[in-house]
């Protein structure tokens, strides 16, 4: 089948997703040079079986692992939690573990959620009228939510299902388009695929009722209906003093006046949120995006967090954002790990999942404000990130440590030193 393609320069492999991992991996190997140790390398697998993963996406030939930590400290509504997190980047984990202690000092996070509401698009285009397409849709409400919900018994059967629906004329470069929105409540689903079924399976009657033509029926990861908030007070010296609220609570006033700013403030807060997705098996391209377009909701792109000193000069933190996760769909079951981590964070409902990565958000988002506002991030960050260069530079076992700890005193955190301090070191073994 692949015989007559040129094997070591061609990215066109006809037929690459009908074969077996293995096959696959032998043209990999063929094109990119691949050594036998670095097929062995993905032929490991680990937890996640290959067959398993095979079935998770297309032309697999290997897994990816990622370093899976735990966040300690953790208490949000009187409930402790330890939170798994997943991430490559240094210094997330244990900077979420530091900030959910010092919020625990001040009685720990409080949250609360909105139903699991998500939103199917259906565009309608080449319509006479915008207003009149829209009256004619809303008319016809009842009959388009009933066979939207024919689709989906289960979800019925757990109280979810399309509850309402609404519509906008949008003007546009290529003309007026009606875009209706079905208002689903997913339950415990993040929901994207009960949705996308129900919008594909109400287009035909919404075309017949106005006459135009549907092209997207998709699920909105704007997701303004199914949002996550928490918030808490921290006592000024668990923070570090009056300065370090201060600090922070300017910090928060830039973010919040800046979009350069409120980018990176709010890539803090997605650090922790998107390490728990991503150990969870949940979406979290759906999460990225829902919070970023969230964050540009109401005018100019801004922060999703914002933290004030209170009366008593105590530091009070408040998060919102749209939280589509699921307990149960997409890989949450499918993946064995994933499996775990949901069992360690021991959540009951999405709701309840949604509310913790709110917590998780605005502990991550305190963490690096409370650096930032006082001892500047690279201390911190440093030590971390000293251990990966040191790594890099070839330091096994106790080595790294001590290649690590010189570098950070030197202040020199770069691969050249640490070969140098590496080999100062071995010599001397
Ligand atoms: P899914 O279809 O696998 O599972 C949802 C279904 O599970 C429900 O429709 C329901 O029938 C059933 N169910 C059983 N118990 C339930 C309960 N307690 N609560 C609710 N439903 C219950 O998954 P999904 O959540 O509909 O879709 C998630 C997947 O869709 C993710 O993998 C995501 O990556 C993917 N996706 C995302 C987008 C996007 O975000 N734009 C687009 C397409 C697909």
């Amino acid at each position: 089948m692949l015989s007559d393609r040129n094997m070591a320069t061609s990215s066109v492999i006809s037929g690459f997703y009908k074969l077996q991992p293995k096959e696959r991996l032998a043209i990999i190997k063929d094109f990119a040079g691949l050594t036998e140790d670095e097929v062995r390398l993905l032929e490991n697998t680990g937890s996640l079986p290959i067959d398993v993963a095979d079935h998770m996406v297309e032309n697999v030939i290997g897994v990816f692992p990622e370093p899976m930590g735990i966040g300690v400290n953790f208490q949000i509504n009187g409930k402790d939690y330890l939170i798994p997190m997943a991430t490559e980047e240094p210094s997330v984990i244990a900077a979420a573990s530091y900030a959910a202690k010092m919020v625990r000092d001040g009685g720990g996070f409080h949250t609360s959620s909105t139903a699991p509401v998500m939103i199917g698009q259906i565009q309608v285009v080449k319509i006479k009228d915008g207003e009149t397409a829209k009256k004619q849709v809303l008319d016809a409400k009842v009959g388009i939510l009933k066979k939207a919900n024919d689709q989906d018994p289960v979800l019925n059967s757990f109280g979810g299902g399309a509850k309402d629906l609404d519509a906008r004329v949008i003007e546009t470069t290529m003309g007026q388009m009606l875009i209706v929105h079905l208002f689903v409540d997913c339950r415990d689903a993040m929901g994207a695929n009960a949705v996308n079924t129900m919008a594909e399976a109400v287009s035909p009657m919404i075309e017949q009722l106005t006459g135009g033509h549907v092209y997207l029926r998709i699920i909105s990861n704007l997701a303004v209906k199914r949002l996550a908030k928490a918030w808490c007070t921290v006592p000024k010296e668990a923070v570090g003093g009056e300065t370090v609220v201060d600090g922070i609570s300017y910090a928060s006033a830039f973010a919040a006046a800046d979009p350069y700013r409120a980018a990176t403030h709010n890539k803090g807060a997605m650090n922790g949120i998107i390490a728990v997705v991503l150990a969870t098996g949940n979406d979290h391209r759906a999460i990225e995006a829902g919070g970023h377009a969230y964050a540009a909701f109401n005018g100019p792109y801004t922060s999703f967090s914002k933290w004030v000193k209170n009366k008593n000069g105590d530091l009070e933190g408040s998060i919102e954002l749209p939280m589509a996760v699921g307990l149960i769909g997409g890989a949450v079951k499918t993946h064995p790990i994933a499996r775990i981590a949901m069992k360690i964070l021991n959540v009951k409902s999405a709701n309840e999942f949604g509310e913790v990565l709110a917590a998780v958000g605005l502990a991550q988002n305190l963490a690096a404000l409370r650096a930032l506002s006082s001892e500047g991030i690279q201390r911190g960050h440093m030590s971390l990130h000293a251990r990966n260069i040191a790594v890099t530079a070839g330091a096994k076992d106790a080595m790294i440590d001590l290649v690590a700890e010189r570098m950070v005193k030197e202040r020199k955190v770069r691969v050249d030193r640490a070969k140098e301090i590496l080999d100062e070191l071995c010599t001397k073994q």
